[in-house]
């Protein structure tokens, strides 16, 4: 069953042409893992989908319901409702400093105007005991270690009940040592079989977990397929280039 319908998204910054006809399809328990070059693209991807940038041409479709069609974007309150069934990781965190790790859980549902405040505590507690983090839950972000910062990020995306989760470098601004309780905490989301996208530069843990790899190159999907299609036996000259650089 098809969740996330992408069909030939164009985007530009000024003369630059950031994203060039993107077409793929994501079904439910589908876990993609999205590679390429800085400035390929990647981020603006992944940021279109949930809204945070507007493309100029091209669909996006949630449960066959447009975001965007043709280029043409629904209201404001459509917008809304079909972003608010995506949740996002980024590479910095995002959480709000000012508030406690649970705070920080409990403002998603308060965004949406979503549930009642007991409730929203209730989940929260139990989205941080799934991450391993119940006994942050009154600290500040800033006393946290970055791994610690990006489960409590994850916890509170999921605070959304996301249909899909988004990942941009969830692991890229961590300590080496760190990244792996971060891996730890996708893997067991990827067990349950919750449909993700993650932009990574671990190739190790795309070949392990995902099922579909895209390999973006200057605004194009170049090539895409399973892990062992892409990362072991790429076909195109850019993808093989690509994975010599990096390993
Ligand atoms: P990636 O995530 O693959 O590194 P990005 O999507 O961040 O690539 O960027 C793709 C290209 O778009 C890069 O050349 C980048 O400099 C440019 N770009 C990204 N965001 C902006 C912006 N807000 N304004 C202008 N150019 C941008
Ligand atoms: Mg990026």
């Amino acid at each position: 069953m098809s969740i996330l319908q992408v069909n030939k998204l164009k985007k530009s910054f000024d003369q630059l042409q950031v994203l060039k006809q993107i077409s793929f399809d994501v079904d439910k328990n589908d876990v993609i893992a999205v590679i390429g070059p800085s400035g390929s693209g990647k981020s603006t991807m992944l940021r279109s989908l949930i809204h945070l940038e507007e493309i100029d041409g091209g669909s996006i479709a949630v449960h066959d319901e447009f975001l965007v069609n043709e280029g043409i974007y629904s209201s404001p309150k459509q917008i809304k409702q079909i972003t608010s069934r995506m949740g996002m990781v980024f590479q910095h965190f995002n959480l709000f400093p000012h508030l406690t790790v649970v705070e920080n859980l409990e403002i998603a549902p308060k965004l949406l105007k979503d549930g009642n405040a007991q409730k929203n505590r209730k989940a929260s507690l139990e989205l941080l005991e799934k991450v391993g983090l119940s006994d942050k839950a009154d600290v500040l972000p800033a006393k946290l270690s970055g791994g610690q910062k990006q489960r409590v990020a994850i916890a509170r995306a999921l605070m959304r009940k996301p249909d899909i989760l988004l990942f941009d470098e969830p692991t890229s601004a961590l300590d080496p040592e760190l990244t792996g309780e971060v891996l730890t905490v996708i893997k067991d989301l990827a067990k349950e079989r919750m449909t993700m996208i993650i932009v990574t530069h671990e190739m190790d843990f795309a070949r392990d977990v995902a099922n579909k790899v895209l390999f973006m190159d200057n605004g194009e999907i170049v090539e895409s397929g399973n892990p062992l299609e892409v990362l072991v036996h790429p076909k195109m000259e850019r993808t093989k280039k690509f994975l010599n650089r990096t390993s």
